[in-house]
């Protein structure tokens, strides 16, 4: 399987790192690899001072797929759930800056938490799902599904001209304004819809 990323989903997200506002998706991947294994800590890599946490609906896909139509997108994913999308920002300032890939800093081991909690698509009002990220009990992320700037069936249909989509395969959909670094002895929690999705200790 694949995890495909996308990325300044969220206007007053692209706005906090000053990029500019996309006028199509932007996208790239994580391997099987980086999914950080169910109930580990996160350990904090040895060749970055600064990773950030990016919490992020995940689509999964449930259907074999290639150039889908838009109007038939939202027939490939059943369930939604949450993760992190752990970022060395130093190093991806770097890369950036160079005008190399963002792999470095986006597709390491452990990169990609994704919680045991999935929900049914049709439990849900897809146009306006709430999560939020709390740090040591205080929230730091809030997100709605109403603030993307591309929807779910158009990010489906948009990656799908690129790369097929096969069942298992997981989207993350772009974070929300509020990242930041994480420490050593952190505790992070996601909450989808109000339903405790995740919790990561930071190490
Ligand atoms: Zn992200």
């Amino acid at each position: 399987m694949k995890i495909i990323c996308i990325g300044r989903n969220y206007a007053n997200h692209a706005k906090e790192l000053n990029n500019p506002i996309p006028k199509e998706p932007l996208f790239f991947l994580k391997p099987d690899s980086s999914i950080l294994p169910k109930r580990n800590p996160f350990y904090i890599p040895n060749f970055t001072n600064e990773v950030h946490f990016e919490v992020e609906l995940i689509l999964k896909i449930c259907r074999l797929g290639k150039n889908i139509n838009e109007k038939f997108a939202d027939t490939y994913y059943n369930e939604i759930g949450l993760g992190i999308d752990f970022t060395a920002r130093d190093i991806q300032d770097q890369c950036k800056k160079n005008g190399h890939p963002w792999e470095k800093a986006k597709a390491f081991d452990q990169s990609a938490v994704v919680s045991s909690l999935f929900i049914e698509k049709e439990l849900l009002d897809l146009t306006k799902i709430n999560f939020r990220l709390e740090k040591n009990n205080r929230v730091v992320q809030q997100g709605n599904s109403s603030d993307m700037l591309f929807n779910f069936n158009q990010l489906i249909s948009y990656v799908s001209k690129y790369m097929t989509l096969k069942i298992g395969d997981l989207i993350f959909t772009g974070t929300p304004a509020g990242v930041g670094k994480v420490e050593i002895g952190d505790e992070l929690v996601g909450y989808l819809e109000n339903k405790k999705a995740f919790t990561t200790r930071i190490k």
